[in-house]
């Protein structure tokens, strides 16, 4: 979309070559040099015949070297002869009315030589680099603090996305947001008429890689007008005073091509908070910011120029930047639900040659919290799958193995894993999934690998709702935080010790077990008070505390306390069910991967323990991706 003229890249040596050139040349001019002429020896004799015949015109004493120009035969010619101990030649010379003198020996004048050897190559070099800068400045457009009078080169090129609405799958409240600019596109003088004025701006804000790009080129695709596209961190270059001048160059070639729409990505690497701190001299960013806030206020919306920027940090963005007549509109752009995944699966298999009966709602299902970029990469993935497997058509099966490619990794088969490390990664495995299966709202296990993936784990279970939920009832996320140091739990009743296999089970237990504690209002001690805030609700949802030191120890000790019970009622389901573990372990040891089917058919054979019902209808809304690092 965006294309920009690259600067004519010549390699410094050049550079160096000319000056060089240039000092060789000065040298050349500047320093007299005698022996460009032709100088012809002479002996002594012939020095004085020559000055009692009045040819010699003017001498020149240097060391023991007499130089001296005579008139020989009508011609000027300078005569070179040895110094001799000559007492008489001084009053020879002068009674003969030559003009002579002596020169100090030196080659040049220090000063001179100071010049062409120091100060001459130094100002070269800081005349070359200006050239450069100015050359710089020129080819991305600015007229920059460098650049002197008006630069006219291309830097943007708006493009036609051809993307459309139809593109982009789910997603409905921003496109349906995103409509009223489109339709303004179309029509602006039926918005004039009436006196409306439309926003300048749009902020799609949103997790990366919900489709805020796509959503962006497809509002310029339904309204059938340019697209400009530029990132925010393109605009911090390294030269201070460009990214002012290329926002300035942005909004002119914009307002030239109106209609159309600019889209500015990551904008909130321009557009942080101005915190008027000076430390780290950020001035680059705010002038850019402040071009940017100009540029906003100064054009006429009405003539058809819509900005659009992304951001996944809106918290961190200026609040100049969202007043009204500039981002005052904000467009949520949400990672897809159940549906919406369905929806994009289906839009990007649409490339893809697939066999008739795949079930998009099975992989929308196992595929819970991953965002369209991921989807449409699962696609891709399965597609190659298939290819690598010599099938014509991607099938359901290279789908489930690509989400697991996709979110786990690429299967490392050739890995080589000890025979007593894979039986444990089998009772790790197994812990889960029997702790998971025992309790009552939790989702059913749909996937026990003990295969390992590139990502490091040493193999997962995998849970998939049959539905999808937006909430969590306390049990629930007790019964995921038990599911989660089953893997442990299993490990000390069988081997009687534990290995590093549930880091990643432990930070996320310890996660859930904290949220509970100061977000969700579950915990006895606190009750319903918010202990913390989310700095970052689009990556990864850091929070910080915002409670007093020993507020924050208590809290620590309620999400001990919180693990440690989830942990024994781990161990005891598991004692409670040594049998079924042994069974199920070695089975899953055997094979390498068992289905969740296999898993029930074995728990459920002659079982002496009643399984608990297994309507399921509530359960955790994702899948457990375990990672087991070494
Ligand atoms: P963002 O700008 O939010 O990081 P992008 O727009 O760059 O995300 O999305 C990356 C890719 O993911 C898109 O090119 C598209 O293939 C796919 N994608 C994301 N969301 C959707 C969606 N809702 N429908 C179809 N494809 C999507
Ligand atoms: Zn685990």
């Amino acid at each position: 979309m965006k294309t920009e003229i690259t600067p004519p890249k010549k390699p410094f040596i050049f550079y160096y070559l000319i000056v060089l050139l240039v000092i060789l040349l000065i040298n050349f001019l500047l320093i007299p040099q005698i022996s460009q002429q032709q100088i012809t020896q002479a002996s002594y004799s012939d020095f004085l015949n020559m000055i009692s015949s009045g040819a010699v015109k003017q001498v020149q004493i240097e060391n023991n070297l007499i130089t001296f120009s005579a008139e020989v035969g009508g011609q000027a010619r300078i005569f070179q002869t040895g110094m001799m101990d000559d007492p008489n030649l001084i009053a020879l010379l002068y009674n003969s009315g030559i003009e002579f003198t002596r020169v100090i020996p030196q080659e040049a004048s220090p000063f001179i030589s100071f010049l062409l050897s120091w100060i001459l190559p130094l100002v070269l070099a800081v005349a070359i680099g200006q050239l450069l800068m100015r050359q710089f400045t020129k080819n991305m457009g600015g007229a920059g603090a460098m650049s002197f009078g008006k630069s006219n080169a291309k830097v943007y090129v708006a493009a036609q996305t051809g993307k459309t609405f139809a593109d982009v799958a789910g997603e409905d409240e921003a496109k349906a947001a995103l409509k009223e600019i489109v339709d303004f596109l179309h029509e602006p003088e039926k918005y004039k008429q009436i006196g409306a004025k439309l926003p300048k701006g749009a902020l799609l804000v949103g997790t990366p890689g919900t489709g805020k790009t796509l959503l962006a080129q497809a509002v310029a695709g339904e309204a059938n007008v340019p697209f400009f596209s530029i990132s925010g961190s393109e605009f911090v270059e390294m030269f201070v005073g460009m990214g002012a001048a290329r926002v300035r160059d942005l909004f002119k070639q914009a307002q030239e091509k109106a209609p159309c729409i600019v889209f500015i990505d990551e904008i909130d690497a321009i557009g942080k908070k101005r915190d008027g701190t000076m430390i780290g001299g950020n001035d680059e960013r705010e002038q850019t910011l402040n071009q940017l806030l100009t540029e906003m206020d100064g054009f006429d919306s009405s003539k058809g120029v819509v900005i659009l920027a992304a951001t996944n940090r809106p918290e961190s963005l200026d609040q100049a930047l969202l007043r009204p007549g500039r981002f005052d509109r904000r467009v949520p752009v949400e990672l897809p639900d159940l549906a919406g995944r369905e929806a994009i699966l289906r839009v990007h298999a649409k490339d893809v040659r697939t066999s008739e009966n795949i079930d998009y709602r099975a992989i929308a299902l196992a595929t819970s919290g991953t965002s369209g970029a991921e989807l449409a990469n699962i696609i891709n993935e399965g597609a190659l799958l298939a290819v690598k497997e010599g099938r014509a058509k991607v099938e359901q099966r290279d789908l489930e193995e690509a989400i697991e490619t996709v979110l786990a990794g690429y299967q490392r088969k050739n890995a080589v894993i000890s025979p007593e490390e894979k039986k444990v990664v089998s009772y790790h495995e197994i812990g889960h999934a029997l702790v998971a299966a025992r309790q009552s709202h939790s989702a059913p296990v749909h996937k026990i690998t003990i295969i390992p993936r590139t990502s490091g784990a040493l193999g997962y279970t995998m849970q998939v709702d049959e539905n999808e939920h937006y909430l969590m009832s306390r049990d629930e996320i007790l019964n995921k935080i038990a599911t989660l140091t089953a893997g442990r739990a299993a490990e000390e009743l069988i081997f009687g010790q534990v290995t590093s296999g549930a880091a990643n089970d432990i930070e996320q237990a310890t996660k859930l077990a904290r949220t509970m504690v100061t977000r969700l209002g579950m915990s006895d001690e606190f009750g319903m008070i918010a202990l913390s805030t989310v700095n970052n609700m689009y990556l990864g949802g850091d929070t910080s505390l915002a409670c007093s030191e020993q507020t924050s120890t208590r809290i620590d000790n309620e999400v001990m306390l919180i693990i440690k019970n989830a942990h024994e009622k781990a161990l005891s389901i598991l004692k409670n069910d040594q049998a079924k573990l042994h069974e199920l372990a070695s089975y899953l040891l055997e094979k390498e991967t068992i289905t969740g089917e296999e898993f029930m058919d074995i728990l459920q054979k002659e079982s002496t323990a009643l399984p608990e019902p297994e309507e399921e209808t509530s359960a955790t809304p994702s899948d457990t991706v375990d990672e087991v690092n070494i």
